[in-house]
């Protein structure tokens, strides 16, 4: 017999069936009757065992049977008496009258309980066993909800002629910002990898590479001093198009999360259509932040309130009384300031094309359009006072592209993590990362990272100090 879904069961009345999954609860009442929630991934199906009606073997096995063990049980979807109904469950109108039951796997006493919500338990212990949290109600919807944000986001974007490209893992160290992870060379002795804080050049390449309309659902890295929130790896929606400007990108965004909204989570409302859109200026001087949280009212928690964050300056002073970039350097300056930059005139003041979009007081991701010309990245490397050797060393192989006829392009990249976890109403991003960190960066469930043995050392040139 092939396997019903707990939840198909409603549909069945009168039918025999074969059901699988965890025994989520049990109720033992009197000498001869059981009741078993059984739980799979479609949910919950009351499961009663007459103990007349089984054979010997099944009785044997559902005397034994405790919870969180794996069975498969064999029986009769039946409807459920006037009195038993329970509008509360999806199933709640039928129960299955068990005819075999089998164990086919038993189950230690976990450590903390899957059937209530786990918010509660040390979190610690919850990331140590993060396969036991992921069979609870409330990781398990995030998990769907993840992905039916990330399949609608493939969707539109597909139905826009943007080609879904993956990028390497294994890459080149870069100066977009933040502190990468290193990963030794083993053939190349004292030469390192490192893992992609974005995808941000290969998607640039992408378009010289006449791809036009680039995304990836993009694993990013950063080894950065875990502040609150962050994640040593987090998931980016990247995209890039050729032949755009800034509204082209934030229209197509504003579409994407608009519609989004609609199908994924029908329930909540964006308050302003079309986005409300503020300069930096006005932002810093009317909220005291680039990142406002607009929510006329911040306890409904089915409000979003997006907005725009545009006209940053490109760059601010260093500590050293240098420059350096505020976003991003491969950003373009807005085209009236081009001509400011070309000539490096009134640095200060001149304004990038990066967009920020913000959701709810958190920034759900940012773009520019980009330096296609091989002179105006030049000239940005210059203000920030790199050298012709370092330029070139750092930055060669992007300048050579673009003298290759690049076109003009721009992009973004909206956080996953962020959106889900401001849609789902969690308070962090790890309640929405099927496999977390900590928030000093550990992966308590496989033990990372680790000690490794000295000959695996040395054999990528490592001798530890
Ligand atoms: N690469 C940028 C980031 O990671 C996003 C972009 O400009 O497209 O923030």
């Amino acid at each position: 017999m092939t396997r019903t879904w707990n939840v198909q069961t409603i549909n069945k009345v009168g039918e025999t069936v074969k059901l699988n999954g965890w025994a989520h609860c049990i109720r033992r009442m009197g000498e001869k009757l059981v009741f078993i929630d059984l739980r799979d991934r479609s949910g919950i199906v009351q499961v009663v065992c007459y103990k007349p009606d089984l054979d010997e073997v099944s009785l044997k096995a559902v005397d034994e049977v405790g919870g969180e063990y794996v069975l498969e049980i064999e029986g009769v979807v039946q409807k459920r008496g006037e009195k038993q109904l329970n509008p509360d469950m999806p199933t709640g109108t039928v129960e299955v009258a068990a005819k075999s039951f089998k164990v086919l796997n038993t189950c230690k006493t976990p450590p903390f309980e899957i059937d209530k919500d786990t918010i509660g338990v040390n979190e610690e212990l919850r990331l140590k066993y993060r396969y036991l949290d992921l069979r609870s109600e409330r990781l398990h919807k995030n998990l769907i909800l993840r992905d039916k944000v990330e399949t609608f986001f493939r969707g539109f974007l597909h139905q826009r002629d943007f080609l879904e490209v993956e990028t390497p893992i294994l890459t080149k160290g870069t100066p977009e910002g933040a502190r990468e992870f290193l990963v030794p060379s083993r053939i190349h002795a004292g030469q390192m990898y490192v893992l992609p804080q974005s995808p941000q050049q290969f998607k640039q390449l992408l378009m010289v590479g006449g791809v036009e309309r680039y995304f990836q659902v993009a694993r990013c890295f950063r080894d950065e001093d875990q502040r609150g929130d962050r994640q040593p790896e987090f998931t980016q929606l990247d995209l890039e198009m050729s032949f755009v400007e800034r509204e082209d990108v934030m229209n197509l965004i504003e579409e994407m999360m608009i519609e989004m909204v609609k199908t994924v989570t029908p329930e909540k409302r964006i308050q302003q259509v079309p986005f409300p859109r503020l300069s930096y200026k006005e932002s810093m001087e009317k909220y005291g932040c680039d990142k406002p949280d607009l929510r006329e009212d911040k306890n409904d928690p089915n409000l979003l309130a997006f907005c725009w964050v545009i006209d940053f300056p490109f760059f601010e002073k260093t500590e050293e009384g240098g420059w350096t970039f505020t976003h991003n350097p491969f950003s373009a300056a807005i085209p009236e300031h081009r001509e400011q930059l070309m000539n490096q005139e009134n640095i200060g003041d001149i304004l990038t094309t990066q967009y920020d979009i913000v959701l709810n007081g958190y920034e759900a991701g940012g773009g520019s359009i980009r330096n296609h010309s091989a002179d105006a990245l030049h000239k940005v490397l210059e203000i920030m006072g790199f050298n012709e050797e370092q330029i070139q060393s750092q930055f060669g192989h992007m300048l050579e592209a673009f003298s290759f006829g690049a076109p003009p392009h721009g992009g973004i990249a909206p956080g996953i993590d962020r959106i889900i976890m401001i849609l789902a109403n969690e308070p962090n991003i790890r309640e929405v990362i099927p496999m977390p960190k900590t928030g000093d960066a550990r992966d308590l469930m496989m033990g990372a990272p680790s000690e490794l043995p000295e000959k695996t050392l040395s054999d990528v040139h490592i001798k530890l100090k």
